[in-house]
């Protein structure tokens, strides 16, 4: 069995990853695939890369003992707290690094997907940080569903595209970005979002999330006195503040890993975005990894109370901790993970991002040990999310 978790030449962790996209684009995607090493492990790159999330984004982010969640889960919870970020969540860490990866690679435009718009606004961050201009591609049913992130994005100079075909949602923005990168390319970077697409992203973005492993790392001795964690847990969307949560402390099976994911209303209703656990082998977007999808092998489309969790695939990564068995996969319904927030929101006066009550929530699943030290990440910020808290308050007793 594979004992490490990085990923090889031709993109594949074990046997998801890969690049799987049409002729037009594998120039694009090769051009990425040939400098993105080189660029982002030099000296230039990672000294304005750290220089920028100290003083931009507020890093390091605190890794805070959370005394209800260690007294419920009797042993010590630490939160990782990536809602301090500017901009409210992790995503910031993958938009800064990638645009200073397009200026070196000498691009003068970014394009961008998004489903429910916290990655737009932090790609429209960065643009206008740097000065490029950016265009957002969102489904147009979402850009309804996420009115103001689609006015932030307006606000901070980008331009917001509709996407008019299919379902109208992330992946039809998926589909008209790649095809206007087609049509585009020598000047256009295309910035993606999460752990997910063809080789190289996901592991490009899974090295800019990175800073989060590091910093548990260096944070968690000064903290707990211990040397290393015992379990680290995160939630899943397509994966990327797991796979930064994970990342330096992959090969070492001491530490243990557990993967959150959505499973909306319930594993059996048909209404949940449990890809790991319910997922099944295919193609998307650019890689092979697990994904929803009904007998004949057609995509089924997720659902999640959370936006940023309602993904019909996972990153390969993740597929490949889940299947070896080097991660254990718990599932949080919509309820368990809006209780957790009320609870956590009560008890400590943090209201997390409905993704990472997810991550919180599945705490109360996991066995632990009174000497156990966990880190949690706290992805974001529940500011977003507001109406939806205040619309279950009352039913489930907030
Ligand atoms: C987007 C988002 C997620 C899910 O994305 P990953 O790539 O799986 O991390 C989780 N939490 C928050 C706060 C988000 O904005």
């Amino acid at each position: 069995m594979k004992k490490d978790f990085y990923v090889d030449e031709r993109g594949y962790y074990g046997e998801f990853g890969g690049a799987f996209v049409p002729a037009p684009l594998e120039k694009n995607v090769e051009e990425l695939r040939a400098c993105y090493r080189e660029i982002i492990d030099s000296e230039a790159f990672q000294t304005e890369y750290r220089a920028l999330l100290k003083n931009y984004v507020g890093r390091p982010s605190p890794l805070y003992l959370s005394p209800s969640l260690s007294e419920k889960c009797g042993c010590k919870i630490f939160l990782k707290r990536e809602d301090l970020n500017h901009t409210g969540a992790h995503k910031i860490n993958n938009t800064i690094g990638q645009i200073l990866l397009a200026k070196h690679m000498g691009k003068k435009r970014i394009i961008a997907e998004t489903g429910a718009g916290q990655h737009g606004v932090a790609t429209a961050t960065v643009c206008a940080l740097f000065g490029f201009p950016c265009t957002i591609y969102m489904g147009a049913v979402d850009m309804e569903r996420q009115h103001l992130n689609v006015e932030k994005m307006r606000l901070l100079g980008a331009t917001v595209v509709p996407a008019t075909s299919g379902e109208q949602t992330l992946q039809d923005a998926v589909n008209e970005a790649l095809m206007e990168w087609c049509a585009a390319p020598e000047e256009t970077f295309y910035l993606l979002g999460s752990a997910v697409g063809p080789h190289p992203y996901p592991d490009l973005v899974s090295r800019l999330q990175a800073i989060i492993s590091e910093e548990i790392q260096m944070q968690i001795p000064v903290v707990a006195g211990v040397e290393k964690p015992t379990h680290l847990v995160a939630c899943v969307g397509g994966g990327s503040n797991a796979a930064g949560t994970f990342f330096h402390f992959l090969s070492d099976e001491d530490v243990k890993i557990t993967i959150a994911e959505a499973s909306g209303k319930g594993l059996e209703t048909g209404a949940t975005a449990a890809t790991l656990t319910l997922g099944k082998e295919g193609v998307l977007h650019g890689s092979k990894s697990l994904m929803m999808q009904d007998e004949k092998g057609d995509p089924l489309p997720p659902y999640s109370i959370s936006a940023g969790l309602d993904y019909p695939g996972v990153g390969p990564l993740h597929a490949t901790l889940v299947k070896t068995g080097r991660a254990d996969v718990v599932t949080v319904t919509d309820d368990e993970a809006l209780t957790a927030a009320y609870e956590l929101n009560r008890k400590e006066g943090i209201l997390p991002a409905i993704e990472s009550a997810h991550t919180i929530a599945s705490l109360s699943k996991i066995k632990f040990a009174p000497t156990d030290v966990v880190v949690a990440t706290l992805s974001g910020r529940g500011d977003k999310d507001i109406d939806t808290y205040l619309h279950h308050a009352k039913r489930l007793g907030y």
